[in-house]
């Protein structure tokens, strides 16, 4: 049922928009001196060795992350692009880039010992992984794992206790209904508690339910009159191309987006300065652009 394994696609442009986001917003949220608690509703292994079978396969890394290390860029990279490319960093010894960090590990960096994160993994293996890793940081209860459905298990969290919250949904879409469930959640989770921080990832590919995901979004965070942020970065043409003997040959992931309802404030200048940057970075063809729009 499940085989979708992250560790293909650790570091790739979709890791590089959806992390350099991630990061951006817990830093804002670190700010203020209340208990904040992260959910990772669909956290995959946690740790990618990038050297190991699993991400040489596809080399997705390469054609991300991998080339804001050697940026010809005249100008420095923009802020939060540079604390991304810090983040990385600091789980590889210096000038290798050997490890990546998935987001649970990205969202531990950022705690403080009074917050709390609680990690969703679905997958038999993946969770097995990931509680190793996991155990490995000796964090004690600081951080969850719970091997549950995580569109279902954050229910019983919310409201957390302090009232603070990050909600970071990021499904993997192999399962069709995941483009329903995702709005969904983020509709049930709002009634919950309407001044968390919903960050949804998702594909742009040519299927009208991944379409319908901002869409339905939006509409939601404007019916409950909350700020939404939408950031969209394409790759790539999504047209297929033919191979030499005449197959149709799929060009990988062209293009996805976040979409953030109650932003941080300070995100949307943020990522005026880092998209264009991303864009003339990461292109693999003429096709390669970025949008950002915000609301509420
Ligand atoms: N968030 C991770 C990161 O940024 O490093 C990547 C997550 S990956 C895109 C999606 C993960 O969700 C996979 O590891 C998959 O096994 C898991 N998964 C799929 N359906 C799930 C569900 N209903 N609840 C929890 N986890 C699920």
């Amino acid at each position: 049922m499940f085989s979708y394994r992250h560790a293909f696609h650790a570091g790739n442009h979709a890791d590089v928009l959806k992390h350099t986001i991630l990061i951006a917003v817990l830093k804002h949220l670190a700010l203020k001196d209340t208990a904040l608690t992260v959910f990772d509703t669909h956290a995959g292994a946690g740790l990618y060795r990038l050297d190991g079978d699993y991400a040489q396969t596809s080399a997705e890394a390469a054609d991300g992350f991998v080339k804001l290390t050697t940026s010809q860029l005249k100008e420095p990279l923009a802020p939060i692009l540079q604390d991304y490319l810090d983040t990385v960093a600091s789980f590889n010894a210096k000038g290798q880039w050997k490890v990546y960090p998935g987001s649970p590990f990205i969202i531990q960096r950022q705690l403080q010992g009074r917050d709390k994160l609680k990690l969703f993994e679905i997958h038999p293996t993946d969770s097995k992984t990931l509680s190793a890793n996991i155990a490995q940081l000796e964090v004690g209860r600081q951080v969850a794992i719970l091997k549950e459905d995580g569109f279902e298990g954050i229910k019983k969290f919310l409201p957390p206790p302090a009232r603070r919250a990050l909600v970071l949904c990021d499904p993997s879409y192999e399962i069709k209904n995941d483009y329903a469930r995702v709005p969904a959640m983020v509709a049930d989770s709002l009634q919950r508690f309407a001044t968390g921080t919903y960050a949804v990832w998702y594909p742009i590919i040519p299927r009208p339910e991944a379409h319908d995901v901002p869409k339905k979004l939006k509409t939601l965070a404007t019916k409950a009159g909350k700020s939404w942020l939408h950031a969209t970065l394409t790759v790539k043409s999504s047209k297929l191309l033919q191979g030499a003997e005449g197959e149709v040959i799929r060009p990988g992931l062209p293009a996805s987006g976040m979409f953030i309802i109650n932003p941080p404030h300070t995100l949307k200048a943020a990522l005026q300065l880092a998209l264009p940057q991303m864009v003339a970075l990461l292109k693999q063809d003429q096709h390669a652009t970025f949008s950002l729009e915000s609301g509420g």
